[in-house]
């Protein structure tokens, strides 16, 4: 029996993409999995996943840049499932324009939706965790918030941010035995690289030396790793997972 049998993870931006496959790994592995996107009904392929895998699924709306709502959902997880061992935070968006051209409502709801979002998350179920005297949370940080990215400035600042806020949380949740660390994964093929330009892509794919582009499993294995007790003595750390395009 895996380790994580049992377990109640909460994943957002569960709908599709990379949340997706985490959703279905940590089901996969034997884990009860509480999943979070914009719309419920956007999450019913996902809940198939799960329900294939043979553990319990239960849906959660909501905006994670709103808080009272984000509140409502840990409720709703803990009045479900009576604990929360694992919180992905993997809900983002991305508004690409030059940084002379960026709208102010560009800027702010890319660092509502990927920085507040995972703020309010790591927060909201931080105090079940400490309580519990275990969790682990995994961010789905970005190499864009490490290297920067021409276009990109708002997504840039926002993983930067989430990196940033990874390490502090670790800090703080360390001797409650939470774990809290990231992924920053290269270019993936979701949706969200789908709508990139030909040019674009050809120039990312010369600059990744695995000359290929990532799939979304190749991030959600990284997260289970940091989620299960493999990784038990990693906190704040984050690790690429981008067919070595940076190599730190
Ligand atoms: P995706 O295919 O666009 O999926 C993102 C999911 O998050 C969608 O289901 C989306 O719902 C949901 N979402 C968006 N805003 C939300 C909100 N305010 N509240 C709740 N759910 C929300 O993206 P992806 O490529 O899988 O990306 C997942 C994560 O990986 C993101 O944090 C992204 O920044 C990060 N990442 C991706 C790549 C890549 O190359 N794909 C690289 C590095 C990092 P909607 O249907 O409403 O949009």
């Amino acid at each position: 029996m895996s380790t994580m049998t049992g377990k109640v993870a909460l994943v957002t931006g569960a709908a599709r993409g990379i949340g997706q496959a985490i959703a279905k790994k940590l089901a996969l592995e034997g884990c009860d999995v509480a999943l979070c996107d914009l719309k419920a009904e956007w999450l019913a392929e996902t809940v198939g996943l799960i329900e294939a895998a043979g553990r319990k699924v239960k849906c959660f709306e909501a905006d994670v840049s709103n808080a009272a709502a984000v509140e409502t959902v840990v409720d709703g997880v803990m009045k479900e499932f009576g604990r929360v061992d694992i919180l992905i935070n993997n809900a983002g968006i991305t508004k690409d324009t030059l940084m002379i051209r960026m709208s102010e409502q560009d800027w702010d709801a890319v660092i509502s939706v990927n920085l507040k979002g995972t703020f309010l998350f790591t927060k909201a179920v931080a105090r079940p965790m400490m309580k519990q005297r275990t969790g682990t949370i995994v961010n789905v940080a970005s190499i864009i918030g490490l290297i920067g990215n021409a276009g990109q400035c708002n997504y840039a600042a926002s993983k930067a941010g989430v990196i940033a806020l990874t390490k502090s949380a670790a800090r703080e949740l360390a001797s409650r035995n939470v774990r809290v660390n990231a992924v920053a994964p290269g270019f993936i093929q979701t949706k969200m690289t789908e709508a990139l330009p030909e040019e674009v892509r050809k120039k990312m794919m010369d600059a990744i030396p695995m000359g290929r582009f990532g799939q979304p499993e190749d991030v959600a294995n990284v997260v289970l790793f940091l989620a299960g007790e493999t990784s038990s003595y990693m906190t704040g750390q984050v690790l690429t997972v981008c067919g070595g395009m940076v190599m730190q």
